[in-house]
């Protein structure tokens, strides 16, 4: 049968380049450290500056700023914690919508709900993975009127404040086309780079689009602090305020505890800003080896049937970051069948998050017709990305 076809093609493929051996499994993401990790680690505990002061953050938060081109950089616990204070920072308010792809990992959404807004769900398309710009424009012309400066939408009658853009697998969405929406409905911008470090947007790295954007150094993200994100802007005056309020908004003095407004205690620790300081070191090697391995699976997976390897869109300089794989539509419904067989075999493989508009807490929440968002999310397959395996390197 076809199908069989299709799934040995694919798992063939995989094994060509993986150069797999059944007895050790690749996992679909994983960290690597192999440069001055351990020594920036041990330093924070010899010297015991392993908490939310030393030298590691900031030296983490100079690195990130000249890497990114972004100008202020806030190191932070976790990629979640930035999305609460970009969004805080871009004016969301309780009772607000936030523009959100469904097809997206459920943070932002949670995000949003911790400013007490809600989350409206809005379709991706199949060049970027990301927003559809032109659709979002066409649904915004129907769906929502000005009244002064303000966006609000019909039927809800709340303010639409901003909209959560994001750079899906490590993919730029289209930002120019989604800037000319916001202008046109006066949104802001929000960049959601959790999946982004090493992304471009014609040659400007992502990040630097939105007033405020936000990363995540998960353990399965390009690089890794174990768990944190950042905070980026190119506003002086709002790195300010997300530095103050994620301290806690301590003044700050020798002994006096005072605080000057509602704070949270989202600083990145020390420790975790020295992994990422040794990490960043090694970022130009990790990125030419990730794109190293996308080119060899975009050879093993050209001319096959019914499924194709996902590119960079034309505009994007991509890091690649989760490699992903698409089924044509007439054969999504071989995709599970695909991931018990790969996953069997230790080759880790998964499909992408289901749509944030079907889980339980989101079902009421606005949204679009998600067309393209329900194709996708039955046919993509996420395929093993760690940044060592664009080396031919197979991890103990
Ligand atoms: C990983 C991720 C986040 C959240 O980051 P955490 O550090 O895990 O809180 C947010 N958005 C996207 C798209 C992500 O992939």
């Amino acid at each position: 049968m076809r199908e069989d076809l299709i799934i040995s093609n694919v798992i063939s493929a995989l094994k060509s380049v993986l150069k797999h051996d059944e007895n050790k499994p690749i996992a679909l993401s994983q960290p690597w450290f192999n440069g001055n990790e351990w020594k920036y680690v041990k330093s924070c505990i010899d010297e015991g500056w392993v908490s939310s002061s030393g030298e590691y953050v900031d030296r983490f938060e100079a690195n990130l700023a000249e890497f990114t081109g972004v100008k202020h950089a806030v190191a932070v616990v976790n990629g979640t914690a930035a999305l609460h204070i970009s969004l805080l920072l871009s004016g969301v308010k309780q009772g607000d919508e936030v523009l959100i792809p469904a097809l997206t990992f459920v943070a932002g959404a949670n995000a949003i709900c911790y400013l007490k807004a809600v989350p409206h769900f809005i379709d991706s398309d199949d060049k970027s993975l990301g927003v559809d710009a032109n659709k979002l424009c066409s649904y915004l012309k129907d769906t929502a009127y000005m009244k002064g400066n303000v966006c609000y939408n019909k039927k809800t009658q709340r303010p639409i404040r901003a909209v959560i853009a994001v750079h899906t697998f490590g993919h730029p969405a289209d930002l120019d086309a989604l800037l000319e929406v916001c202008r046109k409905f006066n949104l802001e911008l929000i960049e959601d780079c959790a999946q982004g470090l090493g992304s471009y947007y014609k040659n400007i790295h992502v990040g630097n689009f939105g007033k405020v954007s936000a990363f995540s150094f998960n353990g399965n993200k390009i690089i890794t602090t174990g768990g944190g994100g950042a905070v980026v802007t190119n506003s002086l005056e709002v790195a300010k305020i997300a530095k103050h309020i994620t301290k806690t908004a301590k003044i700050p003095h020798p002994w006096f505890f005072i605080h000057d407004s509602i704070g949270y205690n989202y600083r990145m620790p020390n420790i975790n800003a020295a992994l990422g300081c040794a990490q960043l070191e090694n970022i130009e090697k990790f990125l030419k080896n990730k794109r190293a391995l996308a080119k060899k699976y975009q050879e093993a997976f050209e001319n096959l049937e019914g499924v194709s390897f996902f590119k960079e869109p034309e505009y994007a300089k991509s890091n690649y970051w989760l490699n992903t794989i698409i089924l044509n539509e007439e054969y999504s419904f071989i995709r599970d069948l695909l991931l018990v067989k790969t996953n069997s075999q230790k080759i880790g493989t998964r499909p992408p998050w289901m749509l944030l508009n079907k889980l339980p807490m989101f079902r009421d929440c606005p949204s679009m017709d998600l067309k393209t968002s329900e194709y996708l999310e039955k046919s993509i397959i996420n395929i093993p990305s760690s940044t060592f395996l664009g080396e031919g390197y197979v991890k103990e």
